[in-house]
């Protein structure tokens, strides 16, 4: 689960806010559309379900980023974006629920100014490589080379201590997290899930689909024998050469995400 209220124990998935600032320029309508196209191939693609998330920085200042309100990614429309200061602080959510984690998207964009899309999610594969000791989600072929040498485990216990519900629902477990992305793109989250990056929505969602894909390759890899994994340099030269191909498989996606919703 990805969101809870501080407030209603009766709403568990939600929260209210007051609205802490003016809101911006109007973000371009392009980059709404994207974004909005983003959490249907997210859901999609099955790496979100009715929880998870996809975010972009604002384009027109690069403070503030954009989220959905508090719902299942696969009914987000173009009015349900919501636009937030990196404090985590919604600036034009007029009442709408948002959500609890938004201070995993807020942190990393401050932590992180090269970023302009996160994602988090809880995709399947993933999260059985986030609880064995020892264990990292390591590069295994050519579409995911941003995974690199082994993604970092987030360990919440260190910042929130033993008895937390596992979520990123403060500034100070935000910023604990975003420090782990210095040097990585992605980075597990012990017991829950990941959080993947990119300088782009499209980047951020081809690397959201691709770690979902190597975390099932590594498991299925690992039942078989001893793995060959990528080296630094294979990675290197992967994320150069292959991620300059990401528009080709997002129309794919988009297309096929479409088709289906009907
Ligand atoms: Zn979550």
């Amino acid at each position: 689960m990805c969101s809870s209220s501080t407030h209603h124990r009766s709403e568990p998935v939600a929260v209210d806010i007051d609205d802490a600032a003016e809101a911006s320029a109007a973000p371009s309508t392009e980059l709404i559309e994207e974004l909005v196209a983003a959490n249907q191939i997210l859901f999609d693609q099955g790496v979100v379900d009715a929880f998870g998330h996809i975010s972009v920085r604002h384009d027109k200042r690069p403070d503030r980023f954009l989220l959905a309100r508090n719902m299942a990614p696969s009914r987000v429309t173009a009015q349900d974006i919501v636009e937030f200061t990196l404090d985590g602080e919604a600036v034009n959510a007029n009442g709408r629920k948002v959500y609890l984690e938004r201070f995993i998207h807020s942190e990393i964009y401050r932590a992180r100014p090269d970023v302009v899309s996160v994602v988090h999610s809880h995709s399947h594969s993933i999260v059985p490589l986030s609880v064995v000791k020892g264990m990292r989600l390591k590069a295994i072929f050519h579409m995911a080379g941003f995974v690199g040498q082994g993604a970092p485990v987030f360990e919440i216990r260190e910042a929130g201590g033993d008895a937390t519900d596992l979520l990123i629902s403060n500034n100070m477990l935000g910023e604990a997290l975003a420090r782990h992305f210095d040097g990585h793109d992605i980075v597990l989250m012990r017991g829950h899930g990941s959080t993947v990056v990119g300088g782009s929505i499209k980047q951020a969602v081809y690397r959201a689909v691709y770690a979902e894909l190597n975390a099932r390759y590594q498991l299925q890899a690992m039942q078989l024998g001893e793995v060959t994994f990528l080296t630094e340099e294979e990675s290197r030269t992967c994320v150069q050469n292959v991620e300059g191909q990401i528009q080709r498989p997002w129309d794919m996606w988009l297309e096929q995400a479409r088709v289906r919703r009907g």
